[in-house]
């Protein structure tokens, strides 16, 4: 679903991507781990093109990210097409991003209807389903400031669904939660790996890369320093940053 093969990116003079490759597997729960700063949501934000690459090939499901060819030659991709394929990623951030002035509902049916110009029956079942799905269907009618960090994070997930996104991505999903919330948000992430779902995955929560995860990344300085099943490199880090990471994880 995804191939990445050194990919490069800078801000001014600053290298934050040092050659990044990895791939992740349709079906997958692929979990990125790494210190802050180490270019986690920069990648993540590649993939959905919302940053552009310096150097290097990014693939998703196949296509080049930013780029379509006619015949030899790669142009870059028109504001329209990029929107396009955006929409058929789904990105869920640390900060929950609802709408404000929007009910739980109507959060999760705008996009389909403002984007994918999808009928407001269409749209409105879609929607109780997915509320339902993430154990908000009775919160439907409240808005974002009437519900816990954690059930607007379910709510946001319940957004990108909407969506139908081919592959989602989590930044940090729990990170800004109160640890009592965490456990309801990981349920749901771990509901949408159990269907299926392709889910790359920025996280601390170590259990849940463990328990979860196929694969797992340390991610440190733009590039990946090691890699394997999470439950190996998790319980017997071979890299010395890799261990130290995550002995002061505790
Ligand atoms: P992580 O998610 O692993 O904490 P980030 O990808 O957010 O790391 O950031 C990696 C580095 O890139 C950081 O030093 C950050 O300050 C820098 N950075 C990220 N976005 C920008 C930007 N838009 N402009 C300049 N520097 C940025
Ligand atoms: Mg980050």
């Amino acid at each position: 679903m995804i191939e990445a093969v050194d990919i490069h990116k800078r801000f001014g003079h600053v290298e934050v991507l040092r050659g990044i490759d990895l791939e992740v597997a349709a079906g997958e729960v692929f979990c990125l781990i790494g210190p802050s700063g180490s270019g986690k949501s920069t990648f993540l934000r590649c993939i959905n093109h919302l940053e552009t690459i310096d150097a290097g090939n990014l693939r998703v499901d196949g296509d080049l990210v930013g780029f379509e060819q006619h015949g030899n030659v790669l142009h870059a991709l028109p504001e329209k097409k990029i929107a396009r394929k955006r929409a058929e990623i789904g990105m869920v951030f640390q900060r929950f991003n609802l709408f404000p002035h929007m009910t739980a509902l109507q959060n999760v049916m705008e996009a389909p209807i403002r984007v994918r110009k999808e009928s407001r029956t269409i749209a409105l079942e879609r929607a109780l389903a997915l509320l339902d799905r993430v154990g908000l269907a009775d919160r439907r009618d409240n808005y974002p400031s009437q519900l816990s960090g954690g059930q607007q994070q379910r709510v946001a997930i319940a957004r990108a669904l909407a969506m139908q996104p081919k592959l989602m991505l989590f930044d940090e999903p729990t990170s800004a939660l109160d640890p009592e919330l965490v456990g309801d948000v990981l349920q749901v992430m771990r509901s949408l790996a159990e269907d299926g779902m392709t889910m790359v995955v920025v996280t601390h929560e170590m259990a849940f890369a463990r328990d979860v995860g196929d694969a797992l990344v340390f991610v440190d300085g733009g590039r990946v320093v090691e890699s394997g099943h999470p439950r190996d490199v998790l319980t017997n880090p071979q890299h010395p940053r890799t261990q130290s990471f995550l002995s002061r994880l505790g």
